[in-house]
């Protein structure tokens, strides 16, 4: 059965591109190398914090607001279609200083926000009435109210759902080992088979660079590990996100507290370490001291999909229309899926790039590797 599109890639973007693309009336096949989910099948944090992740270039900035701006459409209709809620909650964000050197720059740095998020200062003891559970050492908090997280695990599931239902076909346990242009259609290779489309969408995550080559692109997409810490108590220990240079935690609707997040290059090793969970736990503690007694509930490890400059590609393969990008999403994969999906339809469709994509273009790196640029600003820790 041939489809007009076909996406490389079961993780969150591209299952979301996958059901979006079946809403706009295309048929579509997604293939996945193992399970359907990618990272979100396992790393629930579910963050959706634009002013907290992404302040530059004010292009990228826009793009991470209009797609926080599309998520209460995206969890309705994915209710209405699925009965599945996904948990969308607008607990707000509390970015907590733990010295006063941090406590004066989050002051300074809350006049630059935009007006939206809507940013202001609390001192220790504000900041503590909102949050009774924090130390009585931290130096104060930024709020940003409007930023929220989702159930990454419902997500997922309501995704496939909906997109089954769509007439999405799923195809696991499939990996792709090559993608070739074929006229005016592109064709992948799984195993002896090929399959060919109008469209392919590579949604490989931190793998797509391996696909993209395949095409003669240059996309240098490495993982970066990142672990989480379950842990549950009697009761929700926190309403708000708390945010620090060093990590966060935030708690589910169910209770159970997600602990965060090392940065670690250490290729695809996608495991949890003895290390990982004990800087952690040390760091989270020194922001929520009762954290000690609550019931360990387990460890996880994804790979963020990581270009050098931080930013995603997203576009059409130089040259040749017919092959899609949409990658290197790192640290804000489920926060940019709407708009992703929604600027993949329109290459898919042949519209006008939707605003700002020129800054994702994937045929960047082959420039930039001429004048050998890398600039990523984000610290690793562990
Ligand atoms: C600890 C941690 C916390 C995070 N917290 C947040 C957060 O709070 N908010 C947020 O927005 N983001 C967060 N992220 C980032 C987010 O999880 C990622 O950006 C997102 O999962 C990337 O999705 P993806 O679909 O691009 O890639 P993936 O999820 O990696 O999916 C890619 C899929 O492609 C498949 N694949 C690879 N190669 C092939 C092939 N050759 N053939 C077929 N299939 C193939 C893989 O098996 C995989 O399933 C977090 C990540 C981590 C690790």
């Amino acid at each position: 059965m041939s489809s007009d599109v076909i996406i490389v890639g079961g993780g969150v973007i591209g299952c979301t591109a996958a059901y979006a693309l079946a809403w706009a009336g295309f048929t579509v096949t997604e293939i996945e190398r193992e399970q359907m989910g990618g990272q979100v099948a396992v790393v629930n944090t579910g963050m959706l914090g634009p002013y907290t992740e992404i302040k530059h270039p004010p292009a990228f900035a826009a793009f991470a607001e209009r797609s926080f701006a599309q998520w209460p459409s995206l969890a309705e209709s994915l209710y209405e279609e699925t009965g599945l809620d996904l948990e969308l909650v607008r607990s707000g964000l509390l970015q907590v200083a733990l010295t006063d050197e941090e406590g004066a720059r989050l002051q300074q740095a809350a006049a630059h926000f935009p007006a939206a998020a809507g940013a202001h200062w609390l001192d220790t003891a504000s900041a503590r009435e909102l949050e009774p559970a924090l130390a009585p050492t931290v130096r104060g908090a930024l709020r940003l109210p409007t930023e929220a997280h989702v159930n990454n695990q419902r997500l997922m599931r309501a995704l496939l759902l909906a997109g089954g239902r769509r007439g999405v076909r799923y195809v696991t346990g499939a990996p792709v080992h090559a993608v070739e242009l074929d006229g005016a259609a592109a064709t992948v290779l799984v195993g002896a088979e090929r399959l060919s489309a109008a469209r392919v969408v590579l949604a490989a995550g931190s793998w797509t660079g391996a696909l993209a080559a395949t095409l003669g692109l240059h996309l240098p997409t490495v993982p970066v590990r990142g672990q989480l810490v379950n842990v549950r108590g009697e009761h929700r220990p926190v309403e708000h996100i708390l945010y620090t240079e060093n990590g966060y935690c935030l708690a589910k609707r169910d209770g159970t507290l997600v602990l965060g997040g090392t940065m670690e290059r250490v290729g695809y090793r996608s495991t949890p370490t003895a290390g990982g969970v004990r800087d952690i736990l040390a760091r989270t503690s020194e922001l929520l001291p009762g954290l000690a007694d609550l019931t360990f509930a387990g460890a996880v490890a994804g790979l963020r999909p990581h270009l050098p400059d931080d930013a995603p590609a997203i576009g059409a393969l130089p040259g040749a229309e017919q092959v899609v990008v949409a990658t290197g999403h790192f640290r804000n994969g489920v926060l940019l899926a709407p708009a992703t999906a929604a600027s993949v339809v329109a290459l898919v469709e042949g519209r006008s790039a939707p605003p700002g994509l020129a800054l994702f273009d994937p045929a960047r790196f082959a420039r930039a590797s001429e004048a050998g640029r890398s600039t990523s600003v984000y610290p690793e820790t562990v």
